[in-house]
C-alpha cells in the first residue's frame, strides 16, 4: 500500500513534468521577430533594373531565398506616401481607413491636417512642432495592432522612418514607440502619445550626431561613374539641384552644404537609409526586439529614396547610386539579424508606398508620348460657379486630382452642393485635357474601366476627399519641370515590389498572379496565426508561404 502510493507519487511528478515541459515547447509556431520594410518610391523595376550590379546579401538575397509577387499593385487613388504605409499594415484602403492623402481637409469643418498630425500630444526628445504626431486620424488597427491584441500586448512593436508619417501608421495605434528622424537637429524624436521622454539608447545615440558623420564623408558615386549604363549622363536639365549647387552632379560635397544647425541635407542622400539602419540595429539590440517568448515587430521605412526619386528621377545615376547603397546597407541590416536573432528566426518582407513617373522632359527627349495640361481647371470652375451662384471660390483645391468644394460657403449661401457638382461636371465632361471625371454622389454613371473605378471607389472618404475625381491621360504633366512626382493609379506609380523572406516563407520563388498591396497585411495575419486588421480587405497570399509552415 505504502509502495504503491509512492509509486503514484512518482508518476505524478514524472507526468506533471511532462506536461510542463510539453507546454514549455509545444508553442504556437511564429517567427520571434516580424521586420517589415518599405523603400518610399521605390518602383517595382528597381529589384530587376540594378539587379546585375546588386550583391549577394541584399535584394538579391531575399529574391533567391525568400519569394517574390511580382505583380502587386496598389488598388487605390492617389499613390502617396501616407495612403501607403497606412494600406499596408492595415489591408485596408482609404474608404475605410481614413487616410487619403499625406494630409487632408475634414470636409465637415474645413479643418486641414496632416495625416500624423496631432495637437493634443507634445513633442519629445525636440522643441520642435515636429514631435506633435501620432496616428490619430488612423481609423483602423495595423498588423502590430493585432498582433498586440493576440499576444495580450506582450510583443514589442515599434516603427521608425526618416519620415514620421513612415514611423506613426506602420506602428499603429498601441505600438511602443514610433521614432522620426528631425533632421535639422539631426536627432531621432517622438511624441507624449508614447513616451514621456526618449529611452535612454535613443539619447545616447542621439548624442553620437552620426549625421554629421556621414555628411563629413560628402557623396560620390560608390563605383566609376562611368560604370552607371542604366542611367543618363550625369548632368542633364531634367534634374533638379540642391540649394548651394550650379549642376545635378557628382560628386556632392556634403561635407560644405550643411550647417551645425541644419544637417537636414542628410535627407536627400543615401546616407539617411544608413542612419536608419545603424538606428535600427540599436532599437533590435536595446529593446530586445526578437529576443523574448513572444514575437515583436519592426516597421522601418527608408524615406531617402523618395527624396532623391523627387529631385534627380528614376533614370539618373543619383538613383541607381543609391539603390546600390541601399542593397548594401540591407545586406548589413540582413547580416545583423542572422546574428541577433538568427537565420530562419524571422521573417521579413520589403515592398513600398508607391512608385515613380518618369520625368517630362526626359519622356520628350525619348519621343515618348507626354501629355501637357494647359487649362487652369480650378480657375475655369470657379469662373463657372461664380457665374452661376455668385459665390466666389467655392473650389477650395485640386489637389490629388479631386475638386474640393468649401463646403463652408456652400452652407453658409444656401447653396444646393449636387447643381455645383453638376455645373463641374459639364465642364470636366467636355475638357479634353481631361480623360474621365467621376462624381463620387454618382458612380455610378461613370464611364470608366472596372480597374480604375475600383481604385477611385477605394480612394474615397466622404469626409476626408474631393467630390469629384479626375483621371488625366498617362504621363500628363508639365513640360518645363525637373524631377518627378507621383500619385497616379497608372503602373508607373502603382505597381510596387514585393518580396518575402524567412520564416514561414517559400526558399525562391516568383509569382506573377495579380495581387494587391491590400493582400500584404493578411498574408501578415496568416503567417503570425493572428485575425487581420480591423479594417481590412485584402486576401492572403498562399502562394508565398511555405507549406510546412500554413
Ligand atoms: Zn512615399
Ligand atoms: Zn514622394
Amino acid at each position: 500500500m505504502k509502495f504503491s502510493r509512492y509509486t503514484f507519487l512518482i508518476s505524478f511528478v514524472l507526468f506533471m513534468g511532462y506536461q510542463l515541459h510539453a507546454q514549455d515547447t509545444d508553442r504556437v509556431p511564429r517567427p520571434k521577430l516580424v521586420v517589415g520594410i518599405m523603400v518610399d518610391q521605390m518602383r517595382a523595376d528597381y529589384l530587376y533594373r540594378y539587379y546585375d550590379r546588386y550583391g549577394e546579401g541584399g535584394f538579391k538575397r531575399m529574391l533567391k531565398e525568400g519569394f517574390s509577387n511580382d505583380n502587386t499593385y496598389i488598388n487605390h487613388i492617389p499613390t502617396v506616401t501616407g495612403i501607403g504605409h497606412s494600406t499596408v499594415w492595415t489591408g485596408s484602403v482609404p474608404a475605410i481607413h481614413g487616410i487619403t492623402g499625406n494630409s487632408f481637409t475634414f470636409n465637415s469643418t474645413g479643418d486641414r491636417t496632416n495625416c500624423v498630425g496631432d495637437e493634443a500630444v507634445d513633442p519629445v526628445g525636440t522643441e520642435s512642432s515636429a514631435g506633435k504626431r501620432s496616428p490619430t486620424h488612423l481609423m483602423v488597427t495595423t498588423v502590430g495592432d493585432e498582433l498586440k491584441l493576440a499576444t495580450n500586448f506582450r510583443s514589442k512593436v515599434i516603427g521608425i522612418s526618416l519620415k514620421d508619417r513612415g514611423a506613426i501608421l506602420p506602428a499603429g495605434h498601441s505600438a511602443d514607440a514610433a521614432y522620426w528622424f528631425q533632421s535639422k537637429e539631426g536627432k531621432w524624436i517622438t511624441s507624449t502619445y508614447y513616451m514621456d521622454q526618449l529611452p535612454q539608447w535613443v539619447t545616447q545615440f542621439n548624442g553620437q550626431n552620426r549625421a554629421k558623420q556621414y555628411l563629413d564623408q560628402d557623396w560620390n558615386t560608390l563605383y566609376d561613374i562611368s560604370t552607371y549604363k542604366q542611367s543618363t549622363e550625369d548632368d542633364v536639365v531634367w534634374e533638379g539641384k540642391p540649394s548651394g549647387k550650379d549642376s545635378p552632379t557628382f560628386p556632392y560635397e556634403l561635407s560644405k552644404m550643411y550647417k551645425e544647425d541644419d544637417y537636414g541635407v542628410i535627407y536627400n542622400t543615401p546616407y539617411g537609409n544608413s542612419i536608419l539602419v545603424d538606428f535600427a540595429k540599436e532599437a533590435i539590440d536595446k529593446e530586445q526586439l526578437g529576443q523574448g517568448e513572444h514575437t515583436d515587430l519592426l516597421a522601418i521605412s527608408f524615406s531617402s529614396t523618395d527624396g532623391i526619386g523627387h529631385r534627380y528621377g528614376p533614370n539618373s545615376i543619383e538613383i541607381e547610386d543609391t539603390y546600390l547603397r541601399l542593397d548594401q546597407d540591407l545586406e548589413d541590416f540582413f547580416n545583423y539579424l542572422d546574428e541577433k536573432v538568427g537565420e530562419g528566426n524571422y521573417t521579413v518582407f520589403l515592398t513600398a508606398d508607391h512608385g515613380a513617373e518618369h520625368n517630362s522632359q526626359f519622356l520628350k527627349a525619348n519621343k515618348i508620348k507626354v501629355n501637357p495640361i494647359e487649362s487652369s481647371i480650378q480657375k475655369d470652375l470657379n469662373a463657372l460657379l461664380a457665374k452661376e451662384f455668385r459665390v466666389e471660390n467655392l473650389v477650395s483645391s485640386l489637389g490629388y486630382a479631386q475638386v474640393h468644394f468649401d463646403y463652408q460657403l456652400i452652407e453658409r449661401y444656401g447653396i444646393d452642393e449636387q447643381e455645383v457638382r453638376d455645373v463641374c461636371m459639364k465642364y470636366l465632361r467636355r475638357n479634353p485635357e481631361v480623360l474621365m471625371a467621376v462624381d463620387m454622389h454618382n458612380v455610378g454613371d461613370a464611364s470608366v474601366p472596372e480597374e480604375i473605378m475600383i481604385r477611385i471607389k477605394n480612394g474615397h472618404h466622404p469626409d476626408r476627399s474631393g467630390a469629384i475625381q479626375l483621371i488625366f491621360n498617362p504621363n500628363t504633366r508639365s513640360l518645363s519641370s525637373t524631377g518627378v512626382g507621383h500619385s497616379d493609379w497608372n503602373p508607373y506609380d502603382a505597381k510596387i515590389p514585393l518580396v518575402w523572406m524567412g520564416w514561414g516563407i517559400k526558399k525562391g520563388g516568383r509569382s506573377v498572379k495579380q495581387s494587391h498591396m491590400i493582400d500584404i497585411a493578411p498574408t501578415l495575419a496568416s503567417i503570425l496565426r493572428i485575425t487581420p486588421p480591423n479594417g481590412n480587405i485584402g486576401k492572403a497570399l498562399e502562394e508565398a508561404l511555405d507549406d510546412e509552415d500554413l
